[in-house]
């Protein structure tokens, strides 16, 4: 299955950067959920590995100089600075060892993703001789809530890694809220996962332009799917299934659906698209710096019509196709810099301007698809810093990108449609359940 919108793209990270900090008339703290690769399944360090007993070295089994090797146990801690190998070689273990050892554990685990204060235990064979290091028999540590891990010295003469998993068990996770201060606060509070969060602002980021349209009181709900371990942790979450906001009084509800295409997106209930043909915003993490209309010209000094808008963000920050299309006009074009004008169908084309470069190899008549890169932010032409002219074309005449009415994407037909509506019951009594109403109890 291809799922457009839950990737985690480099790409969210910047929309998270614009859309979070901007609340209601302040800023949300964004460092206490975890950025935007926060990744539950790495946070559990403190509960690893059964039990710590005293030092390390605690578990060292003094050997007689003639006694045949004997195996001892030390559990290990990982400090800050250390890699797996520092960590190994502090035990004693000698470098060609750890080395093979930590081969065989990137098979199935990046060492990269241990963390301070993670366990490890170690077995370790003394060596024959008195001086000799002793050799790594085995090191094994918990991953993750759900997965511990072990590299093992097989008769075969090799390391080798396994993983033991426990059994997830799907559940539905739900949050819902009133927004105070800001969308992000309000859903901390209503304790949805960060990446869950991500993904309910890609759906809704066609409708809604979350740093002016987002107003004291407006909710929201999300239906996701949580997957936890038979003690109820919560190990990894999953897609959203249902979603919703209630701005200014106007209800947007989407629900997951993967039709023929084969593509999971989200509908409306009458099988609409949550994706529009073009996007307001075909840049993440920038700042609207200048909205369309009359305005003094910061380089003419007279009052011009600015028909566009420009958002703000580094040289270099791509710049996306705002909808399906082909390339009509890629160069130079005067005091625009470079410059590229998409066109869409026959009514709508886009142009992006100020570009410091194009995406490699991009010519006129390419094909280009909604969200795909078409070149970089720059200040080429006439532009007093890095950002995004962008401009909506309708029937030849420049419109407002950010209120002009976007004609509608895709809407299910058919087989599609009657599958999708025979869908929404059940998905309707999950939600019903999850807020609680409804005489039907969730299992725990
Ligand atoms: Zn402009």
């Amino acid at each position: 299955m291809n799922h457009r919108v839950r990737s985690r793209s480099a790409l969210l990270a910047g929309v998270l950067g614009s859309v979070l900090l901007a609340g209601i008339g302040g800023s949300a703290l964004l460092g206490t959920l975890g950025g935007p690769d926060f990744d539950p399944t790495t946070a559990d360090a403190s509960n690893a590995v059964p039990a710590l007993i005293g030092e390390a070295n605690a578990f060292a089994i003094a050997a007689p100089d003639d006694a045949p090797a004997a195996v001892q146990t030390r559990a290990v801690t990982v400090e800050r600075g250390d890699t797996l190998m520092k960590l190994l070689t502090r035990n004693d273990i000698n470098r060609r060892e750890a080395h093979a050892a930590i081969s065989a554990l990137t098979e199935v685990y990046d060492p990269r993703r241990m963390q301070i204060g993670q366990l490890f235990e170690l077995s370790l064979k003394n060596g024959e001789k008195k001086e000799a290091a002793p050799s790594l028999v085995s090191l094994s540590f918990k991953a993750d809530p759900a997965r511990s891990i072990q590299v093992r010295f097989t008769d075969e003469g090799a390391y080798q890694a396994e993983v033991k998993e426990k059994a997830l068990k799907r559940a539905d996770g739900f949050g819902a809220g009133t927004i105070r201060t800001s969308l992000y606060e309000a859903a901390v509070e209503a304790g949805i996962p960060a990446s869950v969060l991500h993904d309910m602002i890609r759906i809704f980021s066609f409708d809604v332009d979350f740093q002016r349209d987002i107003q004291t009181g407006d909710r929201f709900e999300v239906l996701y799917d949580e997957h936890a371990t038979e003690e109820g942790t919560v190990v990894r979450v999953g897609e959203i299934s249902y979603a919703a906001m209630t701005l200014s009084g106007k209800h947007l509800a989407y629900y997951q659906y993967t039709p023929k295409s084969g593509v999971t997106d989200y509908f409306n209930e009458k099988g609409q698209s949550v994706r529009k043909t073009l996007m307001r915003t075909p840049v993440n993490g920038a700042r609207l710096s200048s909205g369309y209309g009359k305005r003094k010209h910061p380089i003419l000094g007279y009052t011009k019509m600015h028909r566009g808008v420009d958002f703000a963000a580094p040289t270099g920050t791509p710049i996306m196709a705002a909808g399906d299309g082909v390339i009509d006009f890629i160069g130079r074009n005067g005091a625009y810099g470079k410059y590229i004008r998409i066109r869409h169908n026959s009514t709508y084309k886009t142009a992006y301007a100020h570009m410091s470069g194009y995406k490699r190899g991009l010519k006129r008549g390419d094909r280009v698809k909604q969200g795909e890169t078409i070149g970089y932010i720059g200040t080429t032409g006439r532009s007093t810093g890095p950002h995004l002219h962008y401009e909506v074309h309708e029937n030849g005449k420049q419109r407002n990108p950010m209120s002009v009415k976007l004609p509608a994407g895709e809407k299910l037909k058919g087989a599609d449609m009657k599958r999708f509506a025979a869908s929404l019951p059940a998905l309707d009594q999950r939600i019903a359940v999850a807020r609680g109403e409804g005489q039907f109890l969730a299992q725990d």
